[in-house]
């Protein structure tokens, strides 16, 4: 009969050990790895880390560079490699001391678009949307984003920088839970498939997304 007790005892103890006592860690706990793939500049990549530095107040490290996984590799419409397969290498080869990891990419990425929580293509024709180029992709919640620079280019040098600095925080804005944000400024804001969005949006969370951080 104590032993019973005692099991019992033990058994509750552990549930409380691993239950809700998760510590909800400070900005400055919090670990971001961001991966450069193949021949990504450096300088991109630190400009990446030093905004994610800024913007969240997270740490932020540059790893070193990893050659693309074959396997995420497709050729539809042209030469991509799949988000998704991505998101898995990157989580895969996370180092444990890092809470979220970005990586960065030349090349184009794509995803099936589907529509929200529904296992069903967004739009006519499917085809189109089965394997649909991104500028990011980042789950909600999740702890790995993926970043190419394919589609940001443009002539000015500022406005390239300030598109790959947005795309990043917007998608580690999804990898903390943010969804997607109806205020017309805030960086969390679908970019509904177009550029302007981008340009148009503030390098910052809007307050309410700002509140659902904290
Ligand atoms: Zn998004
Ligand atoms: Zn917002």
């Amino acid at each position: 009969m104590t032993r019973r007790i005692v099991l019992l005892l033990f058994i509750l103890i552990s549930i409380i050990a691993c239950g809700p006592l998760d510590k909800h860690k400070a900005p400055h706990e919090i670990h971001v790895a961001i991966q450069p793939y193949g021949d990504f500049p450096k300088e991109w990549a630190q400009q990446v880390a030093q905004n994610i530095r800024k913007v969240y107040g997270f740490k932020a490290e540059v790893l070193p560079g990893r050659s693309l996984p074959k396997t995420a590799f497709v050729q539809t419409k042209s030469p991509r490699y799949r988000g998704d397969s991505l998101l898995r290498d990157l989580k895969k080869h996370k180092p444990k001391s890092f809470d979220y990891i970005i990586g960065l990419t030349v090349k184009d990425i794509s995803t099936t678009k589907y529509e929200n929580f529904k296992l069903k293509i967004v739009k006519k024709p499917e085809s189109k949307y089965q394997d649909w180029g991104v500028f990011g992709l980042g789950y909600r919640p999740g702890v790995a984003s993926i970043i190419s620079t394919y589609r940001l280019k443009t002539p000015s040098e500022k406005r390239f920088k300030d598109r790959l600095n947005k795309i990043s925080m917007h998608e580690l804005g999804h990898n903390q839970g943010l969804d997607h944000c109806p205020s017309h400024n805030c960086v969390m804001e679908d970019a509904a498939e177009t550029i302007r969005t981008i340009d148009r949006v503030q390098l910052k969370l809007c307050p309410e997304c700002q509140k659902k951080l904290e």
